[in-house]
């Protein structure tokens, strides 16, 4: 009698799907049983890893990110339509990585690395893994420089620091990329002469677009080209076109090139628009690739997804350089609620929050920061000495003013204290806007706050604030341009420095010709 030997027949059948007698072969090479919507289930390559690239025919790449017992779940990059079942995959051996390197500055470029922009090929020399491990305690060291964002509401009250991690949240259409661009924009002068003598590092930006239309895109592309801050940028695209996987990779290859700054010693700005799209991005490949759709399973799974991202932004000890990567998520929300499981995780894992609002903003106050809840747990410690000086009555007076700015109706009714502390915080909150693509310089930021905090604003009229600050400006520029000088190169305010704003304004306001 014959006796049936299970190992042999499954030998035989392995070899008749796929093709190969030899059994390193058939860990290395699959089969495709079924592709579609991006996603493709591999029979054979037992021995794959879980973010492991695989290769199918024409040139499309895949990430492995299911390993079931018997076949491989995996994400494609590219088109999916070119792989069809029954066609070979191979293992690449290596996780899933991008090029990185100075020249992708000024580009546009897509998850992978790929220039999307039509200015013919990058050359780079060093690939990285778009997921990699957030460094460990040891090897960081505390925030100490401010990342200037140019916004003064935020660089006076929420200040940022070099490798902090600050949310930007808010509902629809209430200027969250907009903080994020002039944030941007601002970098412009770390990478000036001036900047470099005055002990300021150049800050290398990337700002990384998730499932957004492709048209917003480029108006993002243009403004920036417009203000001189494509130099220093590098763009990263998957829009609402492309498919999932790539919007779920996106923010981290962002995170990747700038670790590729962070680690050679340098600065970088990452920006994330927005991970609220990413989250999405990812529910839909987990749900293609028949993950359990259950609540109790897909909340801990985004917070890991958002929580690996962030942690990589980091200050580098001095040993390792001193580099730094800063990351400026955003999150969108629905009607204010930061309840949700997006927001509450983003909020616990980042070091703050600048929460805008859609009242303030539809109000005009611009930018439509709630200076009350929003906050930066680690950036105070690098703000700098001037603007320590001068910022913290602000919020005092902003807080005080928020708290009786109910009663204001009253007017006159009210006690005089309670319509002084009104009539200054209503001249703060008309200090404070700022248009886009403006950013203000540190040193004029303090003097503007300066005159804010102490009384010299009172007597303007609420509507002649704005243009008293700017006449301000230019006249104390041209007449005592010290003042600045001084703030900029020593980064404090100096009793000297306090004096020539006194005697400026003094001068400046028997000329100030008010409105009516
Ligand atoms: P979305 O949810 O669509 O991504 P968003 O929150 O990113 O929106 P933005 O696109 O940045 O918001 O801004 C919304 C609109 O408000 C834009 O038209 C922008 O030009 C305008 N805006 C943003 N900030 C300011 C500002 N400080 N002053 C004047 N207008 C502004
Ligand atoms: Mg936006």
């Amino acid at each position: 009698m014959v006796e049936v030997r299970p190992d042999e027949i499954i030998s035989i059948l392995r070899q008749q799907i796929t093709g190969f007698k030899d059994q390193a072969d058939i860990y290395d090479v699959g089969t495709v049983l079924q592709v579609g919507d991006g996603i493709a289930r591999v029979f054979g390559l037992s021995q794959v890893m879980a973010g492991e690239l695989v290769e199918f025919p024409n040139d499309v790449f895949g990430m492995v990110l299911n390993l079931e017992e018997d076949s491989i779940g995996c994400v494609l990059f590219g088109e999916s339509t070119l792989v069809k079942e029954g066609d070979k995959v191979r293992r690449t051996g290596k996780v899933a990585s991008m090029p990185v390197g100075d020249s992708m500055l000024g580009r546009v470029i897509n998850p992978l690395g790929i220039p999307v922009d039509g200015k013919g090929p990058i050359h780079t020399d060093k690939m990285l893994p778009i997921e990699r491990k957030a460094l460990g305690v040891l090897q960081r060291q505390p925030v100490k420089e401010p990342l200037q964002t140019g916004i003064a509401a935020i660089d006076a009250m929420i200040p940022i620091g070099r490798g902090q991690r600050e949310l930007i949240i808010g509902d629809r259409q209430t200027g969250k990329t907009a903080v994020a661009i002039d944030a941007i924009i601002n970098q412009k002068y770390t990478h000036s002469e001036e900047a470099k003598k005055n002990g300021i590092n150049p800050v290398f930006c990337v700002y990384v677009a998730i499932g957004q239309k492709r048209s917003t895109v480029a108006q993002v592309i243009a403004k920036l080209q417009d203000h001189g801050a494509m130099e220093y940028t590098t763009v990263v695209t998957a829009s609402a076109s492309e498919p999932a996987p790539l919007q779920f990779i996106a923010p981290y290859s962002g995170a990747t090139l700038g670790e590729h700054f962070r680690d050679t010693g340098r600065h970088a700005l990452v920006i994330y628009d927005d991970l609220t799209k990413q989250a999405a991005a990812y529910r839909e490949v987990s749900l293609l690739l028949r993950r359990p759709p259950g609540r109790e399973a897909y909340p801990g799974d985004v917070f890991y997804l958002h929580s690996r991202l962030l942690e990589r932004a980091s200050k580098l000890n001095d040993e390792l350089g001193g580099g730094s990567l800063t990351a400026l998520p955003i999150i969108e929300t629905q009607q204010g609620d930061v309840s949700a499981y997006i927001p509450t995780n983003v909020i616990s894992i980042t070091d703050g929050q600048i929460y805008l609002e859609s009242n303030l903003f539809n109000a005009g106050i611009r930018p439509a920061i709630n200076v009350g809840i929003s906050v930066s747990r680690v950036g105070g410690n690098a703000q700098i000495k001037a603007m320590k000086k001068v910022a913290g009555s602000l919020k005092l007076d902003l807080a005080q003013y928020r708290e009786l700015e109910a009663f204001a109706k009253f007017g006159s009714d009210l006690d005089v204290s309670t319509q002084k502390t009104l009539s200054r915080g209503a001249r703060l909150v008309e200090l404070l806007k700022q248009g886009q693509y403006a950013p203000i310089p540190v040193e004029k930021q303090v003097v503007s706050v300066y005159l804010g905090t102490n009384g010299f604003l009172d007597a303007v009229a609420i509507v002649d604030v704005k243009r008293f600050e700017k006449e301000f400006e230019e006249f104390a520029l041209l007449k005592y341009p010290d003042i600045y000088k001084s703030i900029r190169e020593t980064k404090a305010l100096s009793d000297e420095a306090i004096a020539m704003i006194k005697k400026a304004v003094a001068e400046f306001s028997q000329t100030f010709k008010k409105s009516n």
